[in-house]
């Protein structure tokens, strides 16, 4: 069972995950720090949710180290290009990862 909380923050990842564009998967991501929602993002072309959503906090000027991101798709390890993958940013930023099972399948 999932908390409340978690809940909560599924149905976000859900609501951003609807947003996404370009090729491939839909993914939502939103980062928790305590109670408090403090960064979301979705997958557009050239981007991966994670790093719309870390990119979302740190804009504002939020701290990510001890936060929790919960996310719709397991972080990605390795990316056919330079960018960083998903889940080295993470570990980078110390962040915890909470990813959220078979959503992939919802429309
Ligand atoms: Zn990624």
């Amino acid at each position: 069972m999932r908390s409340e909380f978690e809940q909560a923050m599924m149905g976000m990842a859900i609501d951003e995950m609807r947003q996404s564009s370009g090729r491939g998967p839909k993914v939502g991501a939103v980062i928790a720090r305590g109670d408090r929602v403090i960064g979301a993002g979705h997958k557009r072309p050239g981007v991966h949710a994670e790093r719309a959503a870390i990119q979302s906090a740190l804009e504002a000027g939020e701290v990510l180290k001890g936060s929790v991101l919960f996310t719709t798709l397991e972080p990605c390890v390795s990316i056919a290009s330079s960018t960083t993958p998903c889940s080295q940013l993470i570990v980078e930023h110390e962040i915890q990862t909470v990813t959220l099972e078979d959503l992939t399948r919802i429309p």
